[in-house]
């Protein structure tokens, strides 16, 4: 029979493949925690450390051990609650998971008590939990991923290469939230950093320059049930990849092959052959039209009823494009 530590490893391995697993985990958390400022900080890209801290509401004493339990904090009491979450954290396993495959270190306050705590975990176990002094919000060190889970350390990527996938991931959270302030450190380098206005174009601009910022077309649409807000690039900014197309559904980043044809769609006529537009598109839908649950680390949610929503989504591009005072512009394209 399988012992709890053997389960508890077999299900971190679908939450926590790498770094950035790692990072999307505990952020996600503190976002959930209400933070408005995210700090994350990492060694060799995550693979000896990785720290995310936060100025959220913070965790009980008496509920840190329960908080790296499975499934014991899992925000559904029942199956209907699937369609409705509003928390980005829902399943009570990330925690659970990455104290199973490495050392974790948590340093928290709750925001109503007066004392912070402090705990050391590895391996899953905890190995002591103290009292201590710390400000609101909550600090958590991930040291040595994988270390006793060596097969799957070998096969993380170089530094670098996990370094800029977590800074890509980081990169699509914080323009879903661009109320909150992040930064990302990587070796004691700044390598990311987000002003935290509330304003997407502000993130952008931040991120990706003023140039891309200014070539940027506003969305805002809606047929029911859809609502499409956010920017696509004009003819300036077209690309021979897909790579800065990306879409958030309900405020999640999301892959969807089928958006992106629908995005390139919205383009015909505009747009010459291999050309992909730019952009960043929220779309909200209600939430019984998708399907989140079918992936742990949750970058794939299914929508019901796909066909509908891409045409819908490519009649709010062409739309937009139509009314766009850049149309003269686009309209030059050939
Ligand atoms: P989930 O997010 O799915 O509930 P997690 O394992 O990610 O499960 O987290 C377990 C619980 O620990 C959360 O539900 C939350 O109550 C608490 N928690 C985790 N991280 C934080 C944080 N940064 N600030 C406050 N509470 C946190
Ligand atoms: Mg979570």
């Amino acid at each position: 029979m399988l012992n709890n530590e053997t389960i508890n490893k077999i299900a971190a391995g679908e939450v926590i493949i790498r770094p950035v697993s790692v990072v999307k985990e505990l952020v996600e958390n503190a976002i959930d925690a209400g933070a408005d400022q995210i700090t994350v900080i990492v060694e060799a890209g995550g693979k000896n450390r990785i720290t995310v801290r936060d100025n959220g509401c913070g965790i009980a004493y008496n509920e840190i051990p329960l908080a790296f339990k499975r499934h014991a904090t899992s925000k559904l009491s029942t199956i209907e609650d699937l369609e409705e979450i509003e928390s980005l954290g829902f399943r009570g396993e990330a925690l659970s998971s990455v104290a199973a495959v490495a050392k974790v270190q948590i340093t928290t306050r709750f925001e109503n008590e007066e004392i912070g705590s402090q705990a050391l975990f590895e391996g899953g176990a905890l190995i002591h939990q103290r009292v201590c002094a710390y400000n609101r919000g909550t600090e958590i060190t991930v040291k040595d991923l994988f270390y006793n889970t060596p097969a799957r350390r070998k096969h993380l990527e170089k530094d670098k290469k996990e370094e800029a996938i977590l800074r890509d991931q980081l990169e699509k959270i914080a323009i879903s939230r661009p109320e909150i302030r992040f930064q990302l450190s990587s070796n004691g380098r700044m390598v990311l950093e987000t002003p935290g206005t509330g304003k997407v174009i502000d993130v952008v601009k931040k991120l990706f320059g003023s140039e891309m910022a200014d070539n940027l077309i506003t969305l805002n649409y809606e047929n029911k049930p859809m609502k499409l807000e956010g920017f696509v690039g004009n003819l300036k900014t077209m690309r021979t990849h897909r790579e800065d197309q990306m879409f958030f559904i309900n405020g999640r980043f999301v892959k969807n092959n089928r958006l992106s044809k629908a995005l390139d769609e919205a383009f015909d006529g505009y747009s010459m052959k291999h050309q992909h537009p730019l952009g960043i598109v929220f779309i909200e839908l209600p939430g019984r039209m998708l399907d989140v649950n079918i992936h742990p680390a949750k970058t794939e949610i299914k929508i019901l009823n796909e066909s509908l929503v891409c045409l819908l989504f490519k009649q709010g591009i062409r739309e937009t494009l139509r009314n766009a005072s850049l149309i003269v512009e686009l309209g030059t394209a050939h």
